[in-house]
């Protein structure tokens, strides 16, 4: 399915730059914001079909939005992704034990990027069809 909506919380903006124009290349679109506050209110009004999540953010960080998005029943079953710096092993450990459905650590591959937002929204799609 082309032209699925993808929303993009964060709050660099070389980072929120490049991702937005490598989704947009490959025909995604996007809404965006530079705080989860923002980003968990965008979510509940325009239900994407992922979100990409930076964890160090201004405000309330990528894991504590992501409790809120999966406690609110309007914004449970959309898939998040965690966009972050650390690639610590213990880190990845954290963000996978929160539940985000992917984690993408920066700087960004763009292919390998775009493997992962194409396998999580097809792996989500399939579960809404069964
Ligand atoms: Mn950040």
């Amino acid at each position: 399915m082309a032209n699925e909506l993808i929303l993009i919380v964060e709050d660099n903006d070389k980072n929120l730059k490049l991702l937005r124009d490598v989704l947009g290349a490959k025909g995604y679109d996007t809404i965006e914001s530079i705080t989860a506050e923002e980003g968990i209110e965008l979510a509940g009004q325009q239900h994407p079909a992922l979100i990409l999540m930076d964890i160090q953010l201004p405000g309330i960080d990528g894991l504590t939005a992501l409790r809120q998005l999966r406690a609110d029943p309007g914004t449970e079953g959309i898939p998040v992704i965690a966009v972050t710096a650390s690639a610590m092993p213990t880190d990845r450990r954290r963000i996978l034990d929160a539940g985000f459905d992917g984690y993408i650590t920066k700087p960004i591959s763009v292919k390998e990027f775009l493997v992962e937002i194409r396998n999580t929204l097809d792996k989500n799609s399939r579960k809404e069809d069964s």
